[in-house]
């Protein structure tokens, strides 16, 4: 396991040396739980939550795609059920009237501490936060002696709950403010359109809605890379349905998510289904497809059979009739008629996805050569499919027409895919980059291409390398990434 978070520490510093992963606002000393996606990182994101879209949208013809707005109105997150339940647990210093959100004040003692007394601490506290004990919580507080930092007494108020959610205010500040929140979740944008695109698309049930975009917790536990962080992406579809038939559509979403999981690369043993035991008040069923992280199992997606609540509860805070009509016939011939549909959900985090693909890709390799010295090297073996840059075309010198060559060839290949052009350095080194951000094909252009049209092609993952004519090579590439 030691070493394991020692390889999880190395991918971390590969994704920033290489532009996938910055902290964000670096500059400034960072701001804790917030990254910023470079220029390899935005492109496999992309790509990753254009192949979640097509497969949604353009392969299910009875699934639409949309996109609301951050911004809700806040009576949104009254109906949901967010500003009375979504919370983390906080205490007040009933001297200084400072209020301490938990993990923090512990944590900052734990700064006082020596480092294997800390750890020790800090892992009861996480033990701790994840049963929601407040007593024990508020237990360790006190009998670890930890003060306040104004009033320096450990004189405290009982632990209580803290909203997640981040609110600002809409208006100008000279008029009456009003509070509303960051969306913590993209779902209920897609609930409070249900009647619009179910109108507007004459969309027949079952069908689907489809939305990635951002989401924002004030999560109290973010120590975790891009695993767990305060401004996140989320991929999810609601799947309307008539009563009565969730249980079926529940299995089938459960197997076609984690078959499309598998369908970009992540293989099936590194995938498993957790049931969840406690549902929460809402859910008739709800499982996590969980995946083996560096840091052992945890949720990449979660699969919720959220029943009629969430449109039930908008129809009751709007006073609006939510409700679809069924004109198919039931068995005893008569239509359906009015009800309302039950959800299926399937949620994804668009950042652990990428975690996901990044902690399998990344590969430490080392070999013995034919004179018997080792060579290593570090390879992020990105499925062709995803990977940010699917081909770097090289040049072997900057002269004697090959760049010219080169440059030919990049015109004929980038409208098609994404490609990487590059002359300086020895090929060799040039190589070695190319493995490092996970380039999966490059092409060689060197003085035997002037005589026969023909180029070295080297496959990053067996580095095989084999010549083929140079009219073939965007055929080869886009054969590949299909
Ligand atoms: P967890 O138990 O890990 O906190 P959750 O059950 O709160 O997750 P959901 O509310 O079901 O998560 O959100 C759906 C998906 O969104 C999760 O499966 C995860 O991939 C992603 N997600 C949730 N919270 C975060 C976060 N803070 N940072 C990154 N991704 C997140």
């Amino acid at each position: 396991m030691a070493n394991e978070i020692n390889h999880f520490q190395e991918i971390i510093s590969h994704c920033k040396e290489y532009g996938y992963i910055f902290q964000s606002s670096e500059l400034y000393d960072g701001l804790s739980a917030v990254y910023d996606y470079g220029q390899m990182g935005a492109q496999l994101k992309k790509n990753l939550r254009d192949e979640w879209w097509k497969s949604m949208t353009q392969l299910h013809d009875n699934i639409v795609g949309i996109d609301a707005a951050i911004f809700m109105h806040p009576t949104v997150w009254k109906a949901s059920g967010h500003v009375d339940n979504f919370s983390d647990p906080m205490i007040d210093n009933k001297d200084s009237n400072k209020r301490y959100r938990v993990d923090h004040l512990i944590e900052a003692h734990v700064e006082t501490l020596e480092k294997s007394v800390g750890e020790a601490l800090i892992a009861e506290m996480d033990q701790l936060l994840s049963k929601d004990d407040l007593a024990g919580l508020k237990n360790l507080i006190t009998s670890n002696n930890i003060k306040c930092s104004i009033s320096k007494t450990c004189n405290w108020t009982d632990v209580r709950q803290f909203n997640l959610m981040f609110s600002t205010q809409i208006g100008s500040v000279a008029e009456e403010a009003d509070t509303i929140y960051l969306r913590p979740e993209t779902a209920q944008g897609i609930f409070v359109n249900f009647l619009n695109v179910q109108k507007t698309g004459r969309m027949k049930m079952p069908f689907g809605i489809a939305q990635t975009g951002k989401a924002f917790r004030n999560e109290i536990v973010a120590r975790q890379f891009i695993f767990r962080m305060r401004e996140f992406e989320q991929m999810e579809m609601q799947f309307f349905v008539r009563p009565g038939t969730q249980k079926e559509w529940y299995n089938y979403w459960k197997e076609t998510r984690k078959k499309w999981l598998e369908s970009i690369g992540i293989p099936a043993e590194k995938l498993r289904y957790h049931d969840h035991i406690k549902l929460a008040h809402y859910a008739d069923a709800a499982l996590d497809i969980e995946f083996e992280f560096p840091f052992g199992w945890k949720e990449l997606e979660g699969i919720h059979s959220r029943t009629d609540y969430d449109l039930s509860q908008h129809q009751q805070y709007s006073k609006k009739k939510i409700q679809y009509y069924d004109n198919d016939l039931n068995e005893e011939g008569k239509p359906y008629g009015n009800y309302t549909p039950f959800v299926v959900e399937t949620s994804v985090g668009l950042d652990r996805l990428f975690l996901t693909v990044i902690s399998l890709s990344y590969q430490e390799e080392k070999w013995k050569k034919e004179d018997g010295t080792e060579d290593s090297r570090v390879v992020m073996k990105i499925p062709p499919k995803i990977a940010p840059t699917k081909l770097a075309i090289l040049p072997l010198l900057k002269k004697d027409g090959l760049p010219e060559i080169a440059r030919e060839l990049l015109n004929e290949c980038k409208p098609h895919f994404h490609c990487f052009y590059e002359e300086k350095d020895a090929i060799g080194k040039r190589y070695r980059r190319m493995d490092a951000i996970g380039t999966p094909f490059c092409v060689t252009i060197d003085h035997q291409t002037k005589e026969d049209n023909t180029v070295t092609i080297r496959f990053r993952d067996t580095m095989e390398q084999i010549r083929i004519p140079i009219t073939e090579v965007k055929k080869l590439i886009l054969e590949k990434i299909s």
